[in-house]
């Protein structure tokens, strides 16, 4: 139903006590290890929301590449247009504060894009098409794979680089970070980013963290405010907030009880240490929608 394109690391995540400063040695009361990245996070989503997923990005052939190719495995995602090489999966230490605060070093690998012609299209077609922007080289035969199949095409789009700026008017659907609005338009108007990216896209969306989002489509536009949760550890809410919007779109939901799902879904994965773990069930957003 839906295929996420994008970037895959594996996360180390530590529940500590307060950031270390130089030469500080401190000891974590909490750690968790496993697979993350936005579009591999999405499609976890997806298949925990009940429908079909598939992943299209980069592996390593490392430790950490086998066990995230097994997590995927083991939620039921469809990994055959996972590219695979001896360059090392991208990794990221996460320190969480009690207060959810946190303080991250990601390594990126090798950052070179992937070859248009690594993608080997899954053996059915999607409905929907999720893009993180991190694998341009991928994006095009995707397109053009879409193009070929029909589906409905979303671009999550976290911070400006080239491969959002090439996608970010070829999607139906842009949905967009509000540092991603800040950078694109050179100031933090957030309406204002809206209003100017609406006139060059089909439909879009600004997430505003717990402030909520904003959107419009065509001629129609609204506000929603984010669920009101205890939040444990924001990590993966926009990953999570994604995957269940092209889910929604794969699953027919109206707008804008679509942006609701969705919502839910980000909110909930506020509640747990990590983005994985948290990341919630049909039944949950279910039960959150309906309380
Ligand atoms: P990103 O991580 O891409 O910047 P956001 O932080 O804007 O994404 O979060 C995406 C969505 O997840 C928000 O629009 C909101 O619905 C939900 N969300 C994020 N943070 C919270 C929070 N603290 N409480 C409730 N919902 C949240």
């Amino acid at each position: 139903d839906v295929l996420c394109v994008g970037h895959a690391s594996f996360d180390l995540v530590f529940g500590v006590p307060h950031h270390p400063a130089a030469d500080e040695k401190i000891v974590a009361d909490r750690l968790l290890a496993c697979g993350g990245g936005p579009a591999a996070n999405a499609a976890i989503t997806v298949a925990r929301l009940g429908l079909k997923a598939g992943f299209a990005g980069y592996l390593g052939t490392d430790l950490y590449g086998e066990r995230h190719l097994d997590e995927l495995i083991e939620a039921g995602v469809d990994s055959r247009s996972v590219v695979r090489g001896t360059s090392p999966t991208p990794l990221s230490a996460v320190l969480v504060k009690p207060d959810g605060q946190r303080a991250l070093v990601n390594y990126k690998g090798d950052t070179r894009p992937l070859p248009p012609q690594a993608f080997l299209p899954p053996a059915t077609p999607a409905r929907c098409i999720l893009f993180d922007g991190h694998e341009p080289g991928l994006s095009e035969p995707v397109l053009g794979w879409r193009r070929a199949q029909g589906g409905i095409t979303v671009l999550d789009a976290g911070s400006l680089h080239a491969g959002t700026e090439w996608l970010m008017f070829r999607v139906d659907h842009l949905v967009a970070s509000e540092k991603f609005a800040a950078q694109w338009l050179g100031k933090d108007e957030p309406e204002q980013a809206l209003a100017a990216l609406a006139e060059r896209s089909p439909c879009v969306v600004i997430t505003l963290g717990e402030r909520g989002l904003i959107w419009r489509r065509g001629t129609e536009s609204g506000r929603l405010p984010a669920f009101p949760v205890e939040a444990v550890d924001t990590t993966g809410a926009g990953d999570v907030f994604h995957g269940a919007y092209a889910a929604g779109l794969a699953a027919g939901l109206d707008w804008p009880e679509l942006l609701r799902h969705a919502s839910a879904a980000g909110a909930l994965c506020c509640t747990g240490l990590g983005a994985r773990p948290a990341i919630p069930s049909r039944a949950e957003v279910e039960r959150l929608l309906a309380a």
